[in-house]
């Protein structure tokens, strides 16, 4: 059990080791071009993964061959894939510690933690998740929202949501603090390397963007009538939704859903939040993409500016 949950859901450790993370291709892409896996071998004893090869096809008939994978099915056509690595990823040097305040909060070294710790190691990552919110809400009432032991709180409540299969809430989280971890730790650090490959899994498992949007606009629906709009779990799902969007090709919907969410960060957080820095970023993201798309999209994004950025 242990192996298992040592890798990316629900990919075992060593499978994870050897592979990278990867988002399917979109099915729904070009008539007649479709891709399709051939081969099944090296089946993993541990995760019932196995290794597939790739192709493009038309019409059916393979083309060019993409590159082989770690395939776990997941019901009738679904499937989660990791990309084989040919030559497995060396361990990254660790790299120094930023600095954190938690050593001058003695009262946030408490049982809670450790339980969760513990649970999360034994495999019960269902039990260990209320016990690291639990966590989070002390360490955010005492600490930064960035502060690298916030950070690996809020990192571990992200791995136990996938864990779980509550995708929505897996990626709203991995989706806020990746960049928060990018700049703390670095973009090569190992939390930051689990927090992609942990957005990466729960969005494939998902399906497209556009699966990942609907997914997230149904979870706004339930969150926000009894939450309210400046809820945080609220404003982190809104955020994801505007960035799914965006993904999905869709600029002028994307961007007013990051600026609304822009907009209520800076109301509850305050302007130089590190939440709200997020939601900046990726309305910032969201300008630059529809800068070189329809006139409709750079209008948008020229609102946007005047208005925020
Ligand atoms: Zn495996």
């Amino acid at each position: 059990m242990n192996e298992v949950r040592g890798g990316v859901y629900p990919f075992c450790r060593s499978c994870t080791a050897s592979s990278v993370a990867w988002r399917a291709p979109d099915p729904n892409r070009l008539k007649g071009l479709g891709t399709h896996f051939y081969g099944h071998h090296d089946v993993c004893p541990h995760c019932s993964s196995s290794v597939r090869t790739l192709y493009v096809t038309f019409l059916w008939v393979p083309i060019s061959r993409v590159g082989r994978y770690r395939i776990i099915r997941t019901g009738g056509h679904s499937y989660v894939g990791r990309k084989l690595l040919q030559y497995p990823l060396p361990v990254t040097a660790p790299t120094e510690q930023p600095p954190s305040e938690f050593k001058n909060h003695p009262e946030l070294a408490d049982a809670t933690y450790e339980e969760a710790e513990a649970r999360w190691a034994a495999g019960d990552s269902a039990r260990a998740q209320p016990l690291y919110e639990t966590s989070l809400a002390a360490c955010e009432k005492a600490l930064k929202a960035d502060d690298p032991a916030t950070l690996r709180v809020r990192l571990r409540l992200a791995q136990a949501l996938l864990a779980t299969g509550d995708y929505g809430a897996a990626i709203a989280w991995f989706g806020l603090i990746t960049p928060q971890l990018v700049r703390v730790f670095g973009a090569g650090h190992e939390l930051t390397r689990i927090a992609i490959e942990g957005i990466t899994s729960a969005q494939s498992t998902v399906g497209g963007p556009q699966d990942e949007a609907k997914l997230l606009t149904a979870r706004l629906a339930k969150l926000e009538p009894s939450l309210g709009r400046t809820n945080p779990s609220v404003l982190r799902t809104r955020g994801a939704l505007g960035r799914a969007t965006l993904f999905a090709g869709q600029l002028v919907p994307s961007i007013q859903i990051l600026e609304t969410t822009l907009a209520d960060s800076i109301d509850v957080f305050g302007a130089n939040h590190p939440d709200t820095n997020v939601a900046r970023g990726s309305l910032q993201e969201a300008c630059e993409l529809a800068d070189s798309k329809s006139r409709k999209d750079r209008e948008a994004a020229a609102r946007a500016r005047r208005r925020w950025l």
